[in-house]
């Protein structure tokens, strides 16, 4: 028999109070989208079905009981924690939703700097923890652009990487151990230990999950020695992406370990470097750690850029003075609200990967499909971010004036624009997503995404999710 709102409601009180379980309609209704439909709700416009209700939780326990009485009654439930999705992840797809926020749920558990690790609870924010690191001489090494906004919790479950992976890694190699309850209240806990092969890696059955298959209440993440003072920033100009994916690969192959390694296309940098860059590509570098390390890794990237003769050094102090202010805060995603609305001009992204032999292809094939397909184009550019022995990943930046009412805005430009990165990246034998999740919007596409392995996703899906209550239409689309 279908459960009735009020009747959720009232289960949620009796298992958390009332004080934390959320009815206020304008909260709801604020609840049931994230940045992809940003514009519309900009516009206070809410297309996706209003939740029954948002329940903060304080402990794993709470977690499952909640999920326990979702699962009994078929009710969709949402995972979140920093509210900085951008793909949809946190859409409430199907009515009644029940959104869980684990944000209060932020104590610091322990930092262990003998063993180089910290526990969190889901919703400890990474700008706080690493700032209380970096105050007693370490960090966590993540450093995503959405730092002050993101929690724990989220950034685990999206599987997101920050500015110095190409040292640290993406949050998959941080992650130590981790707690997560299952849609049957089970509560699971993954100890921490260097290394096991106990296995399979069971880690990753959460790590990236979407809050698709378990909810995430505890996190243990690596610590490393913060030495800022032997940082060392390097730029370069150049004409050709081309020339610029080659360093990069060479950089890469070589075995150095710079912490950042990025390439701008000239339109992407110029709309961070127009001071030093005009109609050129850009190439950054730093280099962490001990400055035995850092002089020897900077020595090598000169020397490798220096083979071409094309790329002109910048001065250091610009790119130093660029990372200083890349992060997004609440105060920048207010700003960028007021320009649209005045402006009805939306810059969107989209980021994929591939090995080093379909990249440049992949990057010219999508602008061109995206300048001639695509009305009312503004600017269309990409940058790489984050680099591997074997490949790269290229982030799409894409601005549109919004010639239409607000609620046509995806269908007519960001979902078309997004469809042709994917379908390229995806041709071209890459990943359509590299680090923002599948969220709601590339889920259409992720049985071509996993090829003959998706038997194994679905398999996952099944097995801990049997009712489909974890994040409908999330990474696996609903089926119609
Ligand atoms: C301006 C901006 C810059 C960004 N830069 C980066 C970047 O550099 N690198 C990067 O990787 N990402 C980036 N992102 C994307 C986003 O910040 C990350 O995906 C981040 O990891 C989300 O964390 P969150 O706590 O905000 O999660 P939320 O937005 O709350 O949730 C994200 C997803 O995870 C699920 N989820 C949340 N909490 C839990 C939980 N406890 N258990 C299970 N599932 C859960 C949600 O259901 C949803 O699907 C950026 C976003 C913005 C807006």
């Amino acid at each position: 028999m279908k459960i009735e709102r009020n009747q959720i409601v009232e289960k949620l009180i009796q298992i958390v109070g009332n004080q934390r379980v959320i009815t206020d309609e304008q909260v709801l209704k604020d609840s049931s989208f994230d940045r992809f439909r940003k514009y519309e709700g900009y516009h206070h416009i809410y297309t996706q079905p209003i939740p029954s209700a948002l329940v903060y939780v304080k402990s794993a326990q709470e977690v499952s009981e909640i999920l326990q009485f979702a699962n009994d009654n078929h009710i969709n439930v949402v995972p979140r924690t920093g509210h900085s999705a951008t793909e949809g992840g946190l859409e409430t797809a199907v009515e009644n939703t029940i959104i869980i926020d684990g944000s209060k749920m932020n104590n610091i558990v322990k930092i262990d700097t003998y063993n180089m690790q910290a526990t969190c609870q889901c919703g400890v924010s990474l700008q706080v923890l690493d700032d209380l690191l970096r105050e007693q001489g370490y960090t966590t090494g993540h450093s995503p652009q959405s730092k002050p906004l993101a929690q724990m919790g989220g950034l685990v479950a999206t599987r997101s990487i920050g500015q110095f992976s190409t040292l640290y890694g993406g949050i998959e190699d941080m992650v130590v151990g981790v707690e997560a309850v299952f849609p049957n209240g089970e509560i699971a806990k993954i100890k921490n230990v260097p290394r096991r092969a106990a296995g399979p890696d069971i880690r990753h059955v959460v790590i990236g999950n979407e809050g698709a298959l378990c909810y995430i209440t505890e996190v243990t993440v690596k610590i490393f020695k913060f030495m800022p003072d032997n940082n060392v920033f390097l730029g370069f100009t150049l004409d050709h992406m081309k020339t610029g994916f080659e360093i990069l690969r060479e950089v890469m192959v070589n075995g150095y370990k710079p912490s950042v390694a990025r390439l701008y296309d000239v339109e992407d940098g110029a709309y961070h470097f127009s001071h030093f860059a005009k109609d050129k590509c850009v190439l950054i570098f730093m280099a962490e750690g001990p400055k035995g390390i850092t002089e020897a890794t900077a020595k090598a990237i000169e020397e490798i850029v220096s083979r071409y003769d094309e790329c002109k050094k910048v001065e250091d102090h610009y790119i130093k003075e660029w990372f200083d202010d890349l992060n997004w805060d609440p105060k920048k995603i207010e700003e960028e609200k007021v320009e649209i609305l005045e402006t009805k001009n939306v810059g969107n992204t989209t980021e994929v990967s591939s090995n080093w032999g379909k990249i440049i292809d992949i990057y010219q094939v999508c602008i061109e499909r995206i300048r001639k397909e695509i009305p009312d184009i503004t600017m269309v550019g990409a940058h790489s971010s984050h680099s591997y022995l074997n490949g790269t990943n290229l982030y799409f930046v894409y601005y549109y004036d919004v010639n239409c009412k607000p609620e046509e805005e995806i269908s007519k430009y960001h979902l078309p624009i997004k469809k042709i990165i994917v379908e390229e990246t995806l041709n071209a034998g890459g990943s359509m997503c590299h680090h923002h999740g599948v969220g709601k919007h590339r889920a259409p596409w992720i049985q071509e995404e996993y090829g003959s392995s998706y038997y194994i996703l679905e398999t996952l899906k099944k097995a801990f999710d049997p009712n489909g209550i974890m994040n409908a239409g999330t990474i696996i689309p609903i089926k119609k």
